[in-house]
């Protein structure tokens, strides 16, 4: 846990260790973020307001060492968070703050039943010439890498596992975001925009279809 508020910190850690789990505790960015690279950890529970380095950057960075332990992030509730910005940087899910401590170990249980994606078997899928590796958390189309957050791999992963087919909305919400989602639905929309933008565009294809009313389609041929 990245979080410099020390009240704060110390009752989430007296709950969660009631609730069995072992919690460091990491008081500025910089801390956390090299307790993140140099431990093996299940979970990150990251505050985005913190000394020395913020959460959004913590997260980046991880990421962009490939580091894809799980990561919930603690959100101000009346800053300018922009949650589809904060989950760009790589968090796997967010709460806004003040949250109750029954909603914070629900998703943190359904957060890590998801898993950081490394205790797969490895086995890719595939959509044409669309290819994804849970276990490398590796996309790639037609031979050319494409980074994607690990939320967007999360739907991009189930619409390639469905492919051909019509998920609707609720089912990726459901599938990604799990039950006790307590958001805006439309965030599905921003997520397929933003893939639209990362497999499609640069590569001139029409890989995601809109099924108008239902849902959408991802086409299983190029
Ligand atoms: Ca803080």
């Amino acid at each position: 846990m990245v979080e410099d508020e020390r009240t704060v910190a110390s009752a989430l850690r007296r709950g969660l260790q009631a609730e069995g789990y072992d919690v460091d505790i990491a008081d500025n960015g910089q801390d956390g973020l090299w307790r993140a690279q140099e431990g093996s950890y299940d979970a990150i529970i990251l505050d985005v307001m913190l000394p020395k380095l913020n959460g959004f950057k913590v997260c980046r960075m991880l990421r962009d060492e490939g580091n894809w332990t799980p990561v919930l992030m603690l959100t101000a509730k009346d800053g300018d968070f922009d949650v589809a910005e904060g989950l760009d940087t790589g968090a796997d899910d967010y709460l806004t703050k003040p949250f109750s401590f029954v909603v914070l170990t629900a998703r943190l249980r359904a957060m890590l039943r998801r898993g950081s994606g490394s205790a797969q078997d490895g086995s890719s899928f595939e959509a044409g010439d669309l290819m994804l590796d849970p276990s490398r958390h590796f996309c790639e189309r037609a031979g050319t890498k494409i980074d994607l957050t690990a939320r967007e791999f999360a739907v991009l992963s189930y619409m390639v596992r469905r492919s051909g087919q019509i998920v609707t909305k609720g089912e990726i919400l459901d599938n990604v975001w799990d039950y006790d989602f307590e958001g805006d639905p439309n965030i599905v929309e921003v997520y397929v925009r933003r893939l639209r933008k990362k497999i499609d565009e640069p590569f001139g294809c029409r890989t995601i279809s809109t099924v108008r009313g239902v849902g959408y389609r991802l086409e299983s041929e190029s």
